[in-house]
């Protein structure tokens, strides 16, 4: 099964993800986690985008669709994935469409985590405090880059629902429920 999960920062898309992952046993493609890995090593990739992802703005879409089309050429990733934070742009949605058309695959569904903005500031900087007093902190989790992180979803991601509803590959799921409870909605509407 292939499949997208979309949210805005704080949704807890990262959280489900991983989740429905292990469930359906198949890998989950978080383009975060890949860009974090390439600052952190330090690779051309990552000392390209380190700037860019730590003040909150999307990288390039040619840059991350270069890095998913590896990704997903990979033989883990053959019989199905879980996207995780990408597409962002409709930009990047035209190309995977692209990639998988090329290779005859398709996307099955795309599952969209539903939160409203004013729990999603709180979550997020309750979750950057955590993270600092357990010394994980995220560069971008600073109330500024959040900010900015929150305008990009606004402006460049959240119109993917509008482009996956028209295809029929949409559904939404509200993400102010306990982790469990939303958790097993993706998996009814996986199902349905
Ligand atoms: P969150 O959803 O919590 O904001 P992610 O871990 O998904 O965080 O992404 C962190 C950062 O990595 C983004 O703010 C952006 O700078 C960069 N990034 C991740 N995925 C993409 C993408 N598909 N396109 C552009 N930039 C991306």
């Amino acid at each position: 099964m292939r499949l997208v999960l979309l949210g805005a920062p704080g949704s807890g898309k990262g959280t489900q993800a991983a989740r429905l992952a292990k469930r359906l046993d198949i890998p989950q493609l978080s383009t975060g986690d890949m860009l974090r890995a390439a600052v952190s090593e330090g690779t051309p990739i990552g000392t390209k985008v380190k700037a860019t992802t730590e003040r909150g703005e999307l990288v390039p879409d040619d840059l991350v669709v270069a890095i998913v089309a590896e990704r997903i050429s990979q033989p883990d990733a053959k019989s199905g994935f879980i996207l995780d934070g990408f597409p962002r742009t409709i930009a990047q949605a035209a190309a995977l469409d692209e990639i998988l058309r090329a290779a005859h695959l398709r996307i099955d569904r795309v599952l969209e985590l539903d939160v409203d903005e004013a729990a999603l500031l709180s979550r997020i900087l309750n979750r950057a405090n955590e993270a600092r007093s357990n010394g994980h902190a995220r560069a971008d989790d600073t109330e500024a880059a959040l900010r900015v992180r929150l305008a990009e979803y606004r402006g460049q991601t959240r119109p993917l629902a509008d482009y996956y509803r028209e295809q029929g590959l949409l559904k939404s799921i509200n993400g102010l429920q306990s982790i469990d409870k939303v958790a097993s909605s993706l998996l009814e509407a996986l199902d349905a």
